[in-house]
């Protein structure tokens, strides 16, 4: 899970060189310059890249909102890089204890095997959902 970061800080109207950015929010100059890669906009074709508080804003925003909590039926995939509900509505949970279990589940979209912990409440929840088979590990 990728670290909070506040938006907050930023300066809509200010500029920022890279170590800036880096310094304001607490984050290495190599994640700045990742997330350049990843589609946050620089201001001109030469160093130093400059990026705008907007840009910045916004960027921060839109990422924040994919890091929300899964819905209690959806995995994160890693191959899709999404929450990915499960392929045929089915789910299996190791259980291992009496308070929490792994659930596994197939991509609906591309059939990858996706894990979570999952609480035993939320079990309950998945269960009206979902096909859901238990495996109880007894290691007693
Ligand atoms: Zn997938």
């Amino acid at each position: 899970m990728p670290k909070r970061v506040s938006w907050r800080l930023v300066k809509r109207h200010r500029p920022y060189r890279v170590d800036e950015v880096s310094r304001l929010l607490s984050v290495s100059k190599g994640t700045v310059r990742r997330w350049v890669k990843t589609g946050l906009p620089i201001v001109g074709p030469e160093k130093p890249f400059l990026i705008t508080g907007d840009d910045l804003i916004e960027f921060l925003k839109n990422r924040s909102k994919k890091g929300q909590k899964l819905k209690v039926d959806e995995c994160w995939c890693f191959s899709c890089q999404s929450p990915r509900k499960p392929a045929y509505g089915e789910v299996t949970i190791e259980v291992s204890n009496q308070k929490s279990g792994m659930m596994h589940a197939l991509c609906k979209n591309c059939t990858n095997l996706m894990f979570k912990r999952i609480s035993q409440a939320q079990i309950l929840e998945l269960n009206a959902i979902v096909r859901v088979t238990i495996n109880r590990q007894t290691n007693l």
